[in-house]
This record gives C-alpha cells, structure tokens and sequence, in this order.
C-alpha cells in the first residue's frame, strides 16, 4: 500500500510515524485542560472530542468521546471500530470537502501531554518469544533444559498487574524487594539490584468474551482492537528468589510501561505476516487460520542520566512463536472471561543473535558480560537515572507506521518505613 496523503502537510513525509495510513488513538491534555482523545497525524494531534462536540463525528447517540480513554470505542466493537476509521480518512485525506471545519480542532503534538490511552482493566504477561525463553531457560536451568516441557505447545503466561501500568515517560521508582544470594544464609530486603526491561507488543483486547466459553483464534484476533509498545520492567534478583513455583509477582508488580498510542489493526494490516514454522504440531484449538504476527521493527536505547542515548538492541516483533490472537485463545480456553481494556504483553522479543535480544539479562548474559554504551559507560543492569527507551516502526511503501517511544527513567528506590 502507498501513503495515503493528507492535507495536514507533516503528515505526507516518508519520515514521519503518523502518516494517514496510521491514525492511532491516544489521549492528550494542552496545560491545564482536561485530558481528551486525540487521533496522531503527522506532527499534530486531531482532537476528535472536539470534532464530536462540532458534529464531525457521530458514532454514537450519547457520545463515545466524552471521557478520556477509548474504552467507550472499544466496547462499539469491529463495525463501529472500521466506521471510525472510514470517517477520520474522509476529514483528513487531501483534497476533503471539511478541511477548513477540521483545521480548528487540530493541536501542535509538540504542546500537548500524553496519558494512558485506554484504562486497563487487566493486565496479563506471556512468554512467547523462543529465543528468550531459550536464552533465559539456558542461563537458569543449563541447555539440556532449557525450555520447559509446555513450551512448545502453549504459550505461558501468568496473571500480571494493572494497577501499576503507566504510559511512557513516567518516572520509575527502583523496587524494593526480598532477595537471596546464592552464598547468603538468609534473605535480605532492599532495592533491586538487577533491574532489567524487557521489549514486548501489548495486545490491547477490545470486545469481551463470555465466562466459560472458549474462542477460536479467529474470534481472537477479530477481538483486539490495536497494540502498543510494552515494558514489563523486572527486577531478576527479587525474580529469581521468589518465582518457584507460581512465576512473577512483586519482580514484575512495581511497574509496565505503555506506549502512548494504540495503533490499530487496519493501520498493521500491510505488515501481517506469519508466526514460523511450528517444532511440534499445536492442538487444534490454537492453530492460526492464517497471519496473525506483524512485521514490526523494533530498538531499545539507554542514556544515563544526562548523556547520549545508545541503541543497545534491535529485533523485531515476527521473533515471536505465538501471535497475540493465540496468546488471547489459550487465555479464554478454561473459560476464563476477557474483556475491552484488556492488555496482553507478548513476552520479551528477542531475535537469535546477543544484538537482538530484548532484555538486558540476555544482552548481558546474566550480568556476566556487561556492555558499553557509546558514552564509554559499562552496564550489567539499569543504573539510577538512566532512561530506557524502545521504539517501533513497520516499514510500507514510501511510509512508515509507528507507535511512538516508551520511554522512562528509574528513580532511587525509597526508604522503606
Ligand atoms: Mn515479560
């Protein structure tokens, strides 16, 4: 597909992430104003709670604009979602008949906040890249062992917080947490460490599932309404203490980061593309009725505080072995109901090499072999002030589409009372 051209001039650039072949869904607030939803195009933002105040938009009788989160849109479901679509393509394509009524609710995205874009009603991590689990597998349990025997046949995940999900660029206090060294006798408490991040999509589900009924992977993927840029910071030395037998809990709990912007299906569609080739046959209830993963390029920068920021890795979202359409029907399969505002992380995604890997334990090898950043510095792990930064962009045809950082920078942990 080619860019589609616009008569916000920003938004025809081949550099630009918001061309109009995007138009991703975020919330915005200018100074002291409310929060309001606002669509990204080039390097401005369309208020389209505006736009539905002035009658440009009618998707709904009562409003779905009037609060500021997108769940209301969600909850329309798939017609309401491409109608949408339809009609932000008529207001801002050039040559459209309603330029000089649009113009006025367009704000510079230079003077504007961003916030959470949806309210997440629960938050749910998997661990569905290969090469990670390999990697991560390797390090703790030796090669042999290195995948768990399930692996290959569903895609893992555990029951994460959503509480604690924020949109990029907010301050990351260091956790505190209870460690054990391999040496020491007895646990001690205090500030993690071994922070670490971990590069994932989060697939942001947007219809509901009904309690004790499973859905195909069809179903699934007709459910998720767009993704985002996830970091499932985590603590590895609270992690590796506590994690036998039920997986994360306070190593994860203190903190995810989102990135501002849901880019929705429609705008990833060039980019589907298939998960690879299956190691053992999946049970039919999670074979993929076709591509369901997305080309997507994606990099993680770090800076400490005050300097440079260097790019440590590079991969892409088609490392994974589950898509998300998977992920949500093994999630849905016992019966368990889901539903919009849903956020599923797709695990960390690393591609085969050390520079591809999405988390600084395998960049690293454990804290074993620390990098150098462009600066000169060496890392195992975050130190205070740095500031972590992972980016996403699928490539078209003279365009790109991409989903704005997810960045945030860690705070010293607090004192505990
Ligand atoms: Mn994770």
């Amino acid at each position: 597909m080619p860019l589609l051209k616009s008569w916000v001039v920003s938004a025809n650039s081949s550099e630009t992430l918001f061309p109009l072949n995007n138009l991703p869904y975020g919330v915005f607030s200018i100074g002291d104003e409310d929060p309001r939803c606002g669509v990204a195009i080039g390097d401005m933002i369309l208020d389209v709670a505006a736009c539905e105040e002035a009658g440009l938009i009618a998707l709904d009788d009562d409003g779905v604009f009037d609060l500021p989160f997108w769940n209301d849109v969600m909850e329309l479901g798939p017609a309401v979602w491409d109608a949408l679509r339809v009609r932000l393509i008529e207001l801002l394509e050039e040559g459209s008949p309603h330029q000089s009524s649009v113009e006025a609710h367009l704000v510079s995205s230079k003077s504007a906040r961003l916030h959470l874009p949806l309210l997440v009603s629960e938050f749910t991590d998997f661990y569905a890249g290969k090469n990670h689990a390999t990697n991560v597998g390797t390090m703790f349990r030796g090669p042999e062992n290195a995948l768990p025997p399930n692996w290959l046949h569903i895609p893992i995940g555990y029951n994460g917080r959503a509480s604690t999900v924020v949109v990029s660029g907010t301050d990351i206090t260091r956790p505190n947490g209870q460690t054990k060294a391999p040496d020491a006798e007895i646990p001690s408490f205090g500030p993690s460490k071994r922070l670490d991040i971990e590069l994932e999509m989060g697939a942001i589900v947007g219809g509901s599932s009904e309690m004790g009924q499973p859905i195909t992977v069809q179903d699934a993927d007709d459910l998720i309404f767009g993704y985002v840029l996830l970091n499932d910071w985590s603590a590895r030395d609270i992690q590796a203490w506590e994690y036998q037998p039920l997986g994360p809990f306070q190593a994860k709990a203190f903190a995810t980061s989102i990135s501002p912007w849901i880019v929705t299906k429609p705008a990833l569609e060039p980019f589907r593309t298939s998960t690879p080739e299956r190691e053992v046959g999946l049970l039919p209830f999670l074979r993929e009725p076709g591509p369901m993963l997305y080309d997507i390029e994606l990099a993680i920068t770090m800076a400490p505080a005050g300097k440079e920021a260097t790019t440590i890795a590079r991969t892409n979202y088609n490392q994974m072995y589950y898509s998300a359409a998977q992920q949500l029907t093994h999630h849905a399969s016992s019966g368990c109901a889901m539903n919009a505002g849903d956020l599923l992380g797709s695990g960390t995604i690393s591609g085969p090499t050390r520079s591809e890997c999405g988390s600084l334990l395998e960049l690293t090898w454990g804290g074993k072999e620390p990098i150098t950043l462009d600066t000169g510095e060496t890392r195992s792990f975050i130190e205070d002030g740095d500031t972590l930064t992972l980016s996403g962009v699928a490539t078209g045809d003279g365009y790109q589409v991409g989903f704005g950082n997810c960045t945030g920078t860690i705070k010293p942990a607090v004192d505990f009372p």
